[in-house]
């Protein structure tokens, strides 16, 4: 049998629209009562809150489309909570409610988890090639049907966030998503999603990201789609392909088919409501295909040895946004700025480290400690590396002064 992927194309985006839109695309599917069977304990609804921007910057998911799915749920009789565990320190612990999803929940009547501070279950991925267990919220393994609402939206690590990434916000442990990064996270989303396979996934593509997403210096891109399926590998696919790539060209949706956890072979998916022709832009920008393509500049060279997103976004929103493009024309110099774990020191020229997983580099080469590290931080050694500067930092000193008074 195929696998199910229905589109349905907004024009403008209001309340009543966007709940008309939503009973389309579900109506489409079967409707709500056929899509979460009546012995149903608990719904999940994981939307994508990853970060605390508004919807319309393409980053998270359109709050009134969850008001309208809960409401939905709720109607056909059906327990409901929402929960999100993604975000960075960085943002601070309340993300969810700066962003307004406690004050929603409260309209809604509906529990608001955040999975960072809930208490914590291990659970075992028998058949995971990289991870064998994940912890997550013990609320999560009481629901026994997950919805994601993912956004479509590019991401510097992993090419897109859609479905199958957006089931990453269950992990509630950040040294567990550190982890994911290091073993490989497109092999640890596959794995993720063997054990927390959504079974109904709901792409929000009214207003996408394009470029390097999925924060700035990505750009919202106004498509007016909501893409949905039982099947969330040919959900992602279908959005892959909306995207302008080929849906084997994401490592973790191709992994995802071949692990037998649904399909991106396009003429095994049926695709109802809008035609797929129709609805793919014209352009839409995806991030450089590695992450040494972030940095726009010959001379400024980035060295990655398995980075998280969370440094690559850093960077990224640096060399894109923050970062005095009239000092290139300057530059006498270039800079290497190793990131990741497994980058490795070259030894000549201007090199800097940067990140709590490097600090094995420090008092080596200048280096700037925090996970993720501060780009106001290591953007002036970058800077100072053009202009030519011998770039010495603190650390530096220390150990040479260290090294000098040690010696015999
Ligand atoms: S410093 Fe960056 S790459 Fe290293 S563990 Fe932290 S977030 Fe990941």
């Amino acid at each position: 049998m195929k696998s199910k992927v229905a589109i349905h194309h907004l024009d403008t985006y209001g309340e009543s629209e966007i709940e008309e839109g939503l009973r389309s695309l579900l109506t489409n599917l079967g409707g709500i009562e056929a899509l979460i069977p009546s012995r149903t304990r608990k719904v999940l609804v994981k939307p994508n809150l990853v970060f605390p921007y508004s919807w319309d910057t393409g980053i998270t998911v359109n709050l009134t489309l969850i008001a309208k799915l809960v409401q939905m749920i709720k109607r056909a009789g059906i327990e409901v909570i929402i929960g999100e565990g993604g975000g960075l320190e960085k943002f601070g612990r309340d993300s969810l409610k700066k962003i307004g999803a406690e004050k929603l929940a409260k309209e809604l009547g509906v529990p608001l988890y955040d999975f960072k501070k809930g208490k914590r279950v291990k659970v075992k991925i028998a058949q995971g090639k990289k991870v064998k267990s994940v912890t997550v919220d013990r609320v999560v393994t009481e629901c026994d049907f997950i919805i994601s609402v993912a956004k479509l939206k590019t991401h510097c690590e992993c090419l897109v966030s859609l479905s199958l990434k957006n089931m990453k916000g269950l992990l509630c442990s950040e040294k567990q998503r550190l982890r994911f990064h290091l073993l490989d996270v497109n092999h640890c989303l596959v794995d993720l999603n063997r054990v927390f396979k959504p079974k109904l996934a709901i792409v929000e593509g009214l207003i996408g990201l394009e470029g390097i997403g999925p924060l700035p210096p990505g750009r919202p891109v106004d498509l007016g789609l909501l893409i949905g399926g039982q099947d969330p590998v040919a959900v992602d696919a279908v959005c892959a392909k909306i995207m302008r790539l080929e849906p084997d060209q994401v490592k973790h949706i191709k992994l995802a088919a071949e692990a037998g956890l649904g399909t991106i072979d396009l003429g095994k998916i049926e695709i109802v409501g809008e035609k797929l022709e129709d609805v793919i832009p014209e352009h839409f920008e995806t991030p450089p295909s590695s992450i040494e393509g972030i940095s726009p500049y010959e001379k400024i060279q980035i060295v990655a040895g398995k980075p998280c997103s969370n440094c690559v976004i850093g960077l990224a929103s640096y060399l894109h946004g923050y970062f005095p493009k009239e000092l290139i024309e300057q530059a006498t110099s270039e800079v290497r700025v190793l990131v990741g774990a497994k980058a490795r020191i070259k030894g000549t020229g201007n090199e800097i480290a940067i990140g709590n997983c490097l600090r094995r580099y420090k008092g080596k080469l200048p280096y700037i400690s925090g996970c993720p590290p501060a780009s106001d931080h290591y953007g002036s050694l970058i800077e100072d590396g053009l202009r030519g500067k011998f770039i010495v930092n603190r650390d530096m000193v220390r150990s040479a002064l260290d090294r000098f008074f040690q010696e015999p």
